[in-house]
């Protein structure tokens, strides 16, 4: 039985009780002790620049250049916050109650309870930074809505929040790195865990520039190292994102948790050609003043302009009443896969419904408009040359976040001791579906709050003796890596790594995606073995190990996202219910919503590895909601 350490008490004092119960170190001892940190986007830069601010020797990893080009930048409408500053009705409560709801009950409660509290505390740790947060005229901080919330919560500096957030946290490492705290080693990549006497205690790297294989030792090791959604191939996350250091680490014995729950976000720029390699998305923030809509009979080609409102079917408002075209992601994307199904979709391919601004700037005025979502638009115009002031946007569902990750404990501590995980890279908090402008939140309190806490109490209570990198397991884990790699220069085959994410991509777009069955996930469960076969034989990687090799990284990523798609389709295959962005056909309401099964899959189901081609053995953590009653998930 998985032990998730949740605190005893009364929901609401279970983190201020916890924090007190742990233990501290000395500031004078605090340098003897070395954390890794992986990853410098914005949970790994947070972590990174709060440790090393205490005084612990931090060295912090990215395979960028720079911890500003981590895929947080990219972030686009906002961060969540139950500050209440619009006075309608929010609070820490309701921010804790919608996320759980969002989720369709499949996150842990604590958890959830924990980062509702930590967000009030993120938006004046960042002000004092000096991000920027849009204001109204008066000066007080703004704040829009997202989807799943009928409050207006969510802070932000036009569409660039994860840019400006980004800005600040790299600032606060930055400023660590000048005190002698925080070494960073950029362009290095993580391609495997040591663990020393069942602890995490070190990593082996490759130096992308040079080609060198490293070994670095450590007393913790905290993994920040982001999503996985490329596991599709085209989806909004930076081409680089991946899940190296993740499954890597499951290799050596972290557990994965809830692999199949992937987001599709609604609001993304449709697919032009078969050979693109990348999807845009448009900020859910759109949908507060966009309104989706389609033509109300098949097959009216008309351009949008023209076609009358009387002709047109603004879907979401109809469907869901109470909160329209802010329902949550999950449900905007299986609504308009079925309207575009039913042939009703617009733009050539027939995969895309409309964004309209045309009643928005009636209402505001263009300049406002463009003063809220300026960017985005010159975004839309650039990629389709469409100016989107004058006609709708399209929109098409595409793969965006991963809420499953590498299985934590409330303290963040994967079932590795000594191994942490933080913002997207772990399963924590969002359940079966994130709700918009939650993962910025989660990202920074994990970095900024959580750890701080957490990772000294783990060092504080543990008698960790001083591993270097002369112990045994580093040499074979190396010798494990450079053999690795030996090998996928050698196929010598005629695909290159990209061809095969192509493939592996569709595959699991089209078995796995916004829409599973029994039927697909074994079709998919026969094809991947097939491909990964093909893959292992026929892969061709240019070029050598001791250079910069941009073929031997990305063949190295796909080989992982091979085995990880595996386990989706696994984990996905064993949920034989629906719930969030997992929706399996077989389990559905008679209006085609997603349909729970709570007395068999109330639980978090987190994989162990078995070996290459082995069934992977489940274990379970039990979900219990005290808190909140546990109902059909409901936007009518
Ligand atoms: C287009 C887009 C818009 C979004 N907009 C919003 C929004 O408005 N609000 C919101 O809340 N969320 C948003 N999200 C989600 C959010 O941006 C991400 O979930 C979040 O930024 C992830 O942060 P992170 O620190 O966990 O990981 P990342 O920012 O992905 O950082 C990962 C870091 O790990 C490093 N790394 C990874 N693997 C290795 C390895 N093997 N070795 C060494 N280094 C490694 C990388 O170099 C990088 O530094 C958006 C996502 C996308 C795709």
């Amino acid at each position: 039985m998985l032990d998730a350490r949740i605190p005893s008490g009364p929901i609401e004092q279970k983190w201020d009780q916890c924090r007190f119960d742990m233990k501290l170190v000395n500031p004078a001892n605090r340098r003897k002790f070395t954390i890794i940190i992986v990853g410098s986007g914005l949970a790994g830069a947070s972590a990174a620049a709060s440790l090393g601010q205490q005084g612990y020797n931090v060295h912090c990893f990215s395979y960028h250049d720079s911890p500003r080009r981590a895929h947080s930048i990219a972030a686009q409408g906002g961060i969540n916050a139950a500050k209440n500053y619009r006075n309608d009705g929010d609070s820490i409560f309701r921010l804790f109650y919608d996320t759980i709801k969002g989720g369709d009950f499949r996150s842990r409660e604590a958890n959830v309870f924990r980062l509702a509290q930590i967000s009030v505390n993120i938006i004046d740790q960042c002000v004092a930074q000096g991000v920027p947060f849009a204001r109204e005229y008066g000066g007080l901080l703004d704040t829009r809505s997202f989807g799943g919330v009928q409050v207006s919560r969510t802070f932000y500096a036009r569409g660039q929040t994860g840019q400006q957030l980004l800005l600040g946290a790299y600032q606060a490492l930055e400023e660590q790195v000048s005190a002698g705290t925080v070494k960073m080693h950029s362009r290095s990549e993580m391609l495997d865990l040591v663990v020393v006497d069942g602890r995490a205690r070190g990593i082996v790297t490759r130096n992308l520039v040079t080609g060198a294989i490293e070994c670095h030792a450590a007393d913790v090791v905290v993994l920040a190292t982001g999503g996985y959604s490329n596991v599709f191939n085209l989806s909004t996350n930076a081409k680089a994102s991946n899940c190296t250091a993740i499954w890597r680490a499951h290799r050596r014995g972290a557990l994965f948790a809830n692999p199949c729950f992937t987001q599709i976000h609604p609001t993304c720029i449709p697919l032009t050609s078969e050979h693109q390699s990348k999807l845009t998305l448009m900020s859910e923030s759109l949908r507060n003043d966009g309104r989706v809509w389609v033509p109300k009979r098949k097959g009216d080609n008309r351009p949008p302009n023209e076609i009358p409102e009387e002709d047109r079917d603004y879907y979401l408002e109809r469907r869901y009443p109470s909160f329209g075209n802010l329902v949550p992601r999950d449900i905007a994307s299986r609504a308009a896969k079925e309207i575009c199904d039913q042939g009703r979709g617009v733009g050539p391919s027939g995969q895309g419904v409309y964004l309209d601004f045309r009643d928005a700037i009636r209402r505001l005025g263009l300049e406002v408009v463009r003063e809220k979502y300026g960017n985005l638009f010159e975004i839309y115009e650039k990629i389709t040359g469409e100016d989107a002031y004058q006609v709708p946007m399209r929109i098409y569902p595409a793969p965006h976040y991963t809420m499953g990750g590498l299985w934590v404990d409330y303290h963040l501590m994967s079932n590795i001791p000594g191994l942490f995980v933080a913002g997207e890279a772990n399963f924590s908090d969002h359940g079966a579906n994130r709700l918009g402008a939650s993962a910025l939140m989660q990202g920074l309190a994990d970095g900024y709050f959580v750890l701080p806490a957490t990772v000294p109490n783990y060092i504080a209570s543990n008698s960790l003796p001083k591993v270097d990198t002369s112990h045994p397991a580093f040499k074979d884990i190396r010798a494990d890596v450079e053999a690795r790699i030996t090998r996928m220069l050698k196929v010598n085959g005629n695909r290159s790594a990209d061809s095969f994410l192509r493939e592996l991509g569709k595959l699991m777009w089209d078995d796995c995606g916004m829409t599973r069955s029994e039927q697909s996930l074994k079709h998919a469960l026969a094809e991947i073995p097939r491909l990964y076969d093909e893959f292992q034989n026929n892969l061709r990687v240019l070029g050598t190990g001791e250079e910069l090799n941009q073929s031997l990284e990305k063949a190295g990523r796909v080989a992982d996202f091979f085995e990880l798609a595996r386990l989706i389709c696994i984990d996905a295959l064993h949920r034989r219910e629906s719930c969030g962005g997992h929706f399996r056909i077989e389990s559905q309401t008679p209006d085609g919503e997603a349909m729970r099964d709570d007395e068999n899959f109330s639980y978090c189901a987190a994989w162990e590895w078995k070996g290459e081609g082995a069934e992977p053995a489940l274990h379970k953590e039990p979900l219990t909601f005290e808190y909140v009653h546990l109902a059909q998930r409901s936007y009518k």
